[in-house]
């Protein structure tokens, strides 16, 4: 018998048939076991692999239609990169109101990515989103939360392109520019899950 952590977001179907953490979690497809535990920050690098190649979703593991929907933070909503195959949109909406109890997280949804590789980590590199949904504290984010996790999330990235030199300043910029145009429009549109 499976018991969700109370406050959960509704589990959306697709992912009721995911076995649950000793935290109440359902535990995303795409994460790696370690002596019969969940590790919910390790991916499994074979399903990694496997949603990639036959197009399963990263949280339930079925099939997933043209809309990508990644789950992102703010560093990786400026630079355009995931760590984590794309999901359906409604388990990413699910997974970013969950998540986002601790950190504001981002649900991107895209009809393109392509692979690539920074080091040994295999990284997505996404395209143009047609939908955001940003998310804070278990709800949809307002704009003024988007903004101070930005604030909090760049100085480093500002700091690495600053040693590259006034060019890689430059296109920084351009990033932090490109990601603000999907942040939420104002707080009184916000709405909530
Ligand atoms: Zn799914």
């Amino acid at each position: 018998m499976k018991t969700y952590r109370p406050g959960l977001p509704t589990v959306p179907p697709r992912m009721r048939n995911l076995p649950v953490n000793h935290e109440g979690y359902p535990v995303p497809f795409v994460c790696a076991w370690t002596d019969g535990e969940p590790n919910f920050s390790v991916v499994d690098p074979r399903k990694l692999a496997a949603c990639h190649d036959q197009r399963w979703c990263s949280l339930c593991g079925e099939l997933i239609g043209q809309y990508k929907a990644f789950l992102l933070d703010p560093v990786m909503a400026v630079m355009r990169t995931a760590t984590e195959p794309p999901a359906h949109i409604d388990c990413a909406r699910f997974s970013a109101a969950a998540l986002s109890r601790a950190f504001v997280t981002l649900v991107w949804v895209t009809r393109g990515y392509s692979l690539g590789h920074v080091g040994s980590t295999t990284v997505f590199h996404i395209g143009e989103p047609e939908q955001t949904f940003w998310y804070a504290g278990g709800r949809r984010a307002n704009r003024q939360e988007v903004m101070d996790s930005f604030q909090a999330a760049t100085p480093p990235l500002y700091e690495l392109a600053r040693a590259d030199g006034e060019v890689a300043v430059m296109k920084l910029d351009m990033k932090v520019k490109r990601a603000t145009k999907y942040f939420p429009k104002h707080a009184a549109l916000a709405d909530y899950v």
